[in-house]
């Protein structure tokens, strides 16, 4: 087995260069023919209330199974489909998907209203489709009480902030919900992010590591100034009891991250809605 080396050095004839970058075209023509193949699908991780604990909605997480490799995981599909311009495929076809799911979900399950919350890269947003692919989903998938939501990074955002602002402005008056993603990752200030039309605040994982004594004042500080913008925080990455109780003593919104466990099938993201929807109002009436 060729050993994996790291940097961008070009050395022909070592099998390192040739294994590393063969796999890269290989494994885009691959990803041409996962969607046809039925490789890609969605994973769902919980989305819950800090107060309650209750599953307000779901990040939809993408996953490709690839014949011989397993799970790919998409730091590593995602980054050539953005490089190959098949984002756009894949990211139609996760937002189908989640559509679709919602409205199964809406039909099974009228309520208990959730959310479903997809990633869109800025290669998506550039596309001068964009707005016109949102509201032909949401023509085919039409949803009255579930919500759909969108979550662009902050990095993502910044490669073209006014063309994506006024893409987002009319996404939005679709009925779609906005998420700024991994909030705290960029460097810029959230009274600049204010001028996007956003409806939730997602503060990146990377700040519940117990780095600094500075984290938790941090914290509570984006937290306040979120809900001056009227944003509504999402914490992600939350792992353990510590950082949920720390979290909802801070005033955060939602929490999401492995505390829940790992990301969901649909069909067992399904049956934990189901298992909290409130049973049917009347005290004759025997709760299941
Ligand atoms: P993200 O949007 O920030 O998604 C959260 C990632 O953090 C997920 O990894 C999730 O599994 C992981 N995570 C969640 N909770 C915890 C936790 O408590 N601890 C730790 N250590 N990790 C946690 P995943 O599924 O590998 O996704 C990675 C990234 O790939 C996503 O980051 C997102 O940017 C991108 N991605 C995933 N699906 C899609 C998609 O459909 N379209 C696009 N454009 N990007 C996607
Ligand atoms: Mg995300
Ligand atoms: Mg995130
Ligand atoms: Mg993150």
């Amino acid at each position: 087995q060729a050993k994996r080396f790291g940097g961008d050095r070009v050395e022909p004839f070592r099998p390192a260069f040739r294994d590393g970058s063969a796999n890269v075209v290989q494994m885009e023509a691959d990803l041409h023919r996962a969607i046809e193949r039925g490789q890609i699908s969605l994973v769902y991780q919980p989305i819950i209330r800090a107060d309650t604990g209750d599953v307000a909605g779901f990040e939809a997480l993408m996953r490709w199974n690839h014949p011989r490799r397993g799970d790919v995981p998409p730091s590593e599909f995602i980054t050539i489909a953005e490089r190959s311009d098949l984002i756009g495929d894949l990211g139609a076809h996760a937002l189908e998907m989640a559509a679709m799911q919602l409205m199964e979900w809406e039909t099974a399950l009228p309520d208990a209203p959730v959310f479903v919350s997809v990633n869109v890269s800025s290669h998506q947003l550039v596309r001068r489709d964009f707005t016109n692919q949102v509201a032909g989903i949401l023509a085919r998938h039409p949803q009255r009480t579930h919500t759909l939501r969108i979550e662009i990074t902050e990095t993502s955002l910044m490669q073209n902030p006014e063309q994506n602002v006024r893409v987002l402005e009319r996404v939005k008056a679709l009925g779609v919900d906005l998420a700024l993603d991994d909030f705290g990752t960029g460097y810029s200030s959230l009274s600049y992010l204010s001028r996007f039309p956003f409806d939730v605040l997602k503060i990146d994982r990377s700040f519940m590591q117990p780095v600094s004594t500075g984290r938790d004042a941090l914290l509570k500080s984006i937290v306040d100034m979120a809900h001056a913008l009227s944003l509504t925080v999402v914490a992600e990455g939350v792992e353990d009891e510590d950082d949920r109780a720390l979290l909802a003593e801070m005033g955060a919104d939602y929490l999401q991250g492995f505390i829940t466990g790992q990301p969901l099938d649909p069909e067992a993201a399904a049956a934990l809605v189901a298992r909290q929807v409130p049973a049917v109002s009347g005290n004759d009436q025997a709760a299941e």
